[in-house]
């Protein structure tokens, strides 16, 4: 049986018996709407801890005025249904009320790593994603926390936060898990058309494109980064937000491709907003 904790204080109680009979806590982390990306991230945690919780709750904070809150795909049911199907101990549900009871004043600043990549188009996205991980890493108290590469910037952020800040936690980044066209899994997939659909798959090709640039010996960022936009960009119905070379760990840009980097996509297929990302290493 999966409990549903809908109260901070009703989570609490259930860590600390769980804690208490010497079990270790695996947290993932989500705005619910699950699928198979999810679902790889709550087997990782079962492998790894004695009783996993993952967190349902779509939070306010890091959503833009504009951005789809009001709309991102809820459907409880269908999560409690996978979720007991995996066998998770529980779901920790909230209102947005029961987290923010008052407009948070303190909030955990992701520095310039909230401004890169998708901060540009997303100002203080990172800041509502760090602020909501740290409530609910003081609220759940895991031991490992797991986190999907598909977002790969917010599994960067959080790490650094736990670094930072001295969270007692471990993080795990679980590999992307793709659509067998190549597709990465996302919530936001639903809100595809049958068209965009299909030219969603540009994405993959765009990365996989530059992989093998990279593999074949071009070590110019620059031109890596023009082939990508190029894939992208000359598909009708696509908007290209970002197509770039970055270093893996520090999301800089480089200029040379000398070690391991991180190649990261994001676009807009009508009004639904997509991102993927690679890591690649450099042979030789
Ligand atoms: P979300 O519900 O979209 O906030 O995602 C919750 C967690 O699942 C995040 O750590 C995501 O990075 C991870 N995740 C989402 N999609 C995928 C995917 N296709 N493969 C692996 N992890 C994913």
């Amino acid at each position: 049986m999966t409990v549903v904790l809908s109260t901070i204080s009703a989570a609490r109680q259930w860590m600390r018996t769980e804690r208490s009979a010497g079990k270790t806590i695996g947290l993932v982390p989500t705005m619910g709407a699950l699928h198979e990306g999810h679902l790889s991230l709550f087997r990782q945690a079962r492998q790894r801890c004695d009783c996993v919780i993952a967190s349902i709750f779509v939070n306010p904070l890091q959503f833009g005025p504009t951005e789809d809150y009001d709309h991102y795909p809820r459907n409880l049911d269908h999560d409690m249904t996978l979720a007991e199907q995996e066998k998770l101990n529980a779901i920790f549900h909230p209102e947005a009320r029961e987290m923010y009871p008052q407009p948070p004043q303190i909030t955990v600043s992701p520095g310039r790593f909230g401004e890169l990549l998708c901060g540009v188009s997303r100002p203080g996205h990172f800041q509502g994603v760090a602020t909501v991980v740290a409530k609910l890493f003081n609220i759940l108290q895991p031991n490992v926390a797991f986190f999907g590469q598909k977002d790969a910037q917010q599994a960067i952020i959080v790490q650094r936060m736990a670094q930072d800040l001295n969270f007692p936690v471990a993080i795990e980044i679980c590999p992307i898990v793709r659509e067998p066209d190549g597709l990465a899994m996302s919530s936001r997939n639903q809100y595809l058309n049958a068209a965009d659909r299909v030219r969603a798959t540009v994405l993959y090709q765009a990365l996989r494109r530059a992989e093998r640039l990279i593999r074949s010996g071009v070590r110019d960022a620059i031109q890596v980064e023009r082939e990508m936009q190029e894939v992208i960009a000359t598909t009708p119905g696509v908007e290209l937000d970002y197509a770039r070379v970055v270093d893996r760990q520090s999301l800089q840009d480089v200029s040379e491709v000398t070690g391991e980097v991180l190649l990261a996509v994001a676009a807009r297929f009508g009004r639904t907003r997509l991102i993927d990302n690679m890591i690649v290493v450099p042979e030789g």
